[in-house]
């Protein structure tokens, strides 16, 4: 490393790595964590806004999405579509809601020119908007709207994959369940597979038939939605569970909870990268990362990567450490 006065040395930020999940067809994987622990980079990097600098990246029959070239993997950039936090910022001001949605019509020649306009029409329908939207702007709408607007743009080129990046958060919690709803219909009905990005447990658990859970760019504990929400593993998603506000005052459930914030991952901790959080930390855990183990209970998979679940657990517990 150079010290000199001026010199820099370089720093490498490890933002998502060893992260690793399939998605059948009409299926939803919810992926939740803390801000800052790599769910939003995921997403990206599957779209290939972000170009990952090792991996494999396949939706159905492309090659590898991760070594394309950008001109090679515009055909496949038409299968994923992202639905975004934010619809205001993610649309543009000036042009028209018949504007927007006809705009990836044109761009990617979808039908012959003259159906166009009645293709618009038909996803404005899907998505619960009344005609009378074509030809109003964006700031013209309510928030719920907005989303119903990006969602349609979004559906306009017939997607395989939609990565949805905290798409409700930012709505009322009346308006969020009828955007739930909707994505929820439009998967029933187009055969779509959703990554859906959040950090409200809830409404993971309420969309999700899978939940990956990450920390510090790293997927901790996937299973099913009934597996992980009855059988959480990882101490992560304990306390993430613990955090979920109950609404009845006779119910304390706090016990799990855990403190500080989520490291840098510019310095990330050795060992586990939970371990300077974790109630159950032993002296592995500062040292070496816990590699997955999967559990098979009733033919479902369920893995978690955890010192306290590893195979040779036996062991493990005998050099517990008091933290
Ligand atoms: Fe806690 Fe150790 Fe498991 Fe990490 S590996 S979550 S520090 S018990």
């Amino acid at each position: 490393m150079d010290s000199g006065q001026f010199s820099r040395s370089k720093q490498f930020v490890h933002a998502v790595e060893d992260v690793s999940f399939s998605l059948n067809t009409g299926e939803t994987l919810g992926i939740v964590g803390e801000s800052g622990c790599g769910k939003t980079t995921t997403g990206r990097l599957i779209l290939r806004l972000i170009r990952p600098t090792s991996g494999e990246i396949f939706l159905e029959d492309s090659p590898n999405l991760a070594t394309l070239s950008d001109h090679a993997i515009r055909p496949y950039r038409r299968r994923m579509q992202m639905v975004f936090q934010d619809p205001f910022s993610s649309l543009n001001p000036r042009m028209t809601v018949g504007s927007i949605i006809r705009e990836p019509l044109d761009i990617h020649s979808i039908c012959p020119p003259a159906d166009r306009p009645q293709q618009v029409r038909k996803i404005l329908d899907e998505v619960g908007l009344p005609l009378s939207s074509l030809n109003r702007f964006p700031h013209e709408f309510s928030g719920g709207q907005r989303q119903r607007i990006g969602i349609a743009r979004a559906l306009a080129v017939d997607p395989r994959l939609i990565i949805a990046d905290e798409p409700v958060s930012a709505l009322d919690v009346s308006i969020q369940s009828q955007i739930i709803n909707l994505l929820q219909e439009l998967q029933k009905r187009h055969r779509l597979s959703y990554l859906f990005i959040a950090h409200d447990l809830s409404v993971v658990a309420h969309i999700s038939h899978r939940v990956a859970v990450m920390y510090l760019g790293r997927i901790v504990e996937t299973g099913t939605k009934a597996e992980l929400f009855e059988n959480p593993l990882h101490p992560y998603t304990k306390s993430l569970m613990a955090a979920i506000p109950n609404l009845d005052p006779h119910v304390r459930q706090k016990s799990a909870l855990m403190e500080g914030d989520v490291p840098s991952p510019a310095n990330p901790p050795t060992g586990c990268p939970f371990h300077p959080r974790c109630n159950h930390c032993m002296e592995i855990c500062r040292k070496t990362p816990p590699k997955p183990t999967v559990f098979v209970t009733n033919g479902v998979e369920h893995e978690v990567s955890c010192h306290l679940f590893s195979h040779d657990k036996q062991t493990l517990k005998k050099t517990v450490a008091t933290t």
